[in-house]
């Protein structure tokens, strides 16, 4: 088996590749507006009821319609999923890695059309679509790779006059609920661990990204995945997902999204319902209020700082966990120059369609979003010094202008609230050591990043600041399935370091055998 190694990005300077995407696109929009089943058992289901998924660049363009779960179809797939796990749970995990690296295969084959879909959904950028896809091709071949060593099982004491073993075993039913910010990665990573490890899935994708959810189906039963094993149920979160969460024979819940659904989860699932013979396990990866501190000027290269902070805020229209939403900057002359720089570098960034190559800072993906994040915006003209952007429109598509307020102070509303969206909010600190405090001054505590070449000062930020993923001398989005797990403290979640070696573990439970001899 070849070692792992992260799918490389599309080089879009080479213009065989920008052809590619641009023909991608017309295939895409070829295909616009049809009709998408649920998936129970492998059979397609197709209800009156539908979520329509709109272009968040062209609000009434319509990307797609996907048949709608409700509680009784719920109810099937659940006892469909509980059933087929009696013969998936048995199935050698070599084959069911293999049914991964099959995948992993079809959707390299179909980058373009892919992040293409991704574009049109979710408004991804180029960059941005090939980026998300590429983590699900990483998610495919890394947990593939874990599972066959996780099968070899670990190894125990020697104690003569008796054969000890030690094996994971799957867990049940999981249900996975996941976002509309990585609506490829995110879904596909977590999908393919649930199943990988044996165990069978519920997949309730978010409402505004359904279709691209549906593209992995397929791809799964092209790969050879047996009906019923990952059950394609999209669905309202309050009805599907709260039926599913409190359901007796669910046996885990890993959700990704924000705290306030986080928290409604992991509470549902500590009751113990009628008929249920296990506490449920929650793995739940939550929100962020990510921060770069940049040292003094005497310490700290501020054009990286001001670089980092700008593409760590601004990709992707701020719309990550691990968005840079804060920058803590020491001293005054690092201060001065740094706002002044990141406020240039964002009036350069364009704003626009993502079908556009150029096109840098993307719609937000609904009208939800983008009413929410005007008001902060609002908020912030009272908190802060506006010193770029501010301006947002959405007469054709939700388009905000990338925002940076200086002088907030480290308690404000928009230095404390995920706003996750293109605003940014910078704030002055008098040493290394205030800007440690204002950086943990938060529920959350999911990445962060140092500009700084003060050795001290690393090594105090990496024991101090509070974060699941830390980084030094770049920005704080990025990681890379299997070189920088993924997962947070406090509010931002259950610390489940996706794309790391703990991961599927998660997914099961150990059994100890002994034979006296
Ligand atoms: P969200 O919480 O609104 O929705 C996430 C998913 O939960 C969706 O599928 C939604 O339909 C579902 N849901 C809603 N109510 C539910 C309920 N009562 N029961 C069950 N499921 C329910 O989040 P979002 O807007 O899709 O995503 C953005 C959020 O996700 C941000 O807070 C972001 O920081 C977070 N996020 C975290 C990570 C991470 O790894 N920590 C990664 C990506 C996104």
């Amino acid at each position: 088996m070849i070692p792992y190694k992260h799918e490389p990005l599309t080089d879009f300077s080479i213009e065989e590749n920008r052809q590619k995407y641009l023909e991608a696109l017309k295939k895409v929009e070829s295909e616009l507006g049809k009709d998408y089943p649920l998936i129970v058992g492998g059979e397609r289901i197709t209800t009156e009821d539908k979520i329509t998924s709109y272009n968040p660049a062209n609000k009434t363009e319509v990307v797609g319609r996907v048949s709608k779960a409700n509680k009784e179809i719920a109810e099937k797939a659940m006892q469909i999923a509980d059933k087929t796990f009696n013969t998936w749970k048995k199935v050698d995990p070599v084959i069911r890695a293999e049914v991964l690296f099959k995948a992993a295969a079809i959707v390299r084959r179909r980058k373009f059309e892919l992040a293409a879909w991704l574009t049109k959904e979710a408004g991804k950028p180029w960059v941005q679509a090939d980026g998300d896809i590429a983590e699900g091709i990483d998610f495919l071949e890394y947990y593939g790779r874990q599972m066959l060593e996780i099968a070899k099982g670990k190894p125990l004491e020697e104690n003569p006059g008796t054969i000890n073993k030690y094996v994971y075993i799957p867990l049940g039913v999981g249900v996975v609920i996941s976002p509309w910010n990585f609506p490829f990665a995110i879904m596909v990573g977590t999908t393919v661990a649930a199943a990988v490890t044996g165990n069978t899935v519920l997949l309730k994708p978010a409402s505004t990204t359904p279709v691209i959810a549906y593209k992995f189906m397929e791809i799964l039963e092209e790969a050879g995945m047996p009906p019923g094993v990952v059950n394609y149920i999209p669905g309202p979160g309050s009805e599907v997902g709260d039926y599913l969460v409190d359901h007796p024979r669910t046996r885990f819940i890993s959700f990704t999204g924000s705290r306030d659904v986080g928290i409604r989860i992991n509470e549902r699932a500590a009751v113990v319902n009628e008929g249920q013979i296990w506490l449920k396990r929650v793995i739940a990866e939550m929100g962020g209020k990510d921060a770069i501190i940049v040292d003094d000027a005497e310490n700290a290269d501020l054009e990286l700082a001001a670089q980092s902070i700008v593409t760590s805020a601004f990709g992707f229209s701020g719309q990550k966990c691990s968005a840079c939403s804060r920058a803590i900057i020491v001293g005054d002359e690092a201060y001065n120059k740094v706002v002044e720089r990141v406020a240039e570098l964002t009036n350069e960034l364009v704003v626009g369609d993502p079908a556009n190559e150029e096109t840098y800072v993307n719609p937000v993906i609904d009208e939800g979003a983008f009413k929410k994040i005007a008001e902060y915006i609002e908020i912030g003209k009272k908190e802060g010094r506006l010193v770029a952007g501010g301006q947002y429109d959405d007469s054709k598509g939700y388009f905000i202008h990338p925002t940076v307020f200086a002088d907030v102070d480290p308690n404000a509303r928009i230095m404390q609230e995920e706003i996750f969206g293109p605003v940014l909010a910078i704030t002055k600190a008098k040493d290394f050591d205030e800007a440690l405090e204002i950086a943990n001054n938060t529920v959350y505590g999911l990445t962060g990043a140092v500009i700084s070449n003060n050795r001290f000062h690393l090594q105090k930020a990496a024991e101090d600041f509070h974060v699941g993923n830390l980084y030094f001398n770049r920005g704080c989005t990025a990681a890379i399935v299997g070189y920088q797990p993924f997962g947070g403290f406090n509010m931002s979640g259950t610390d489940s370091k996706a794309g790391g070696p703990d991961y599927l573990i998660l997914h099961m439970q150990a059994k100890t055998i002994s034979e006296t001899l």
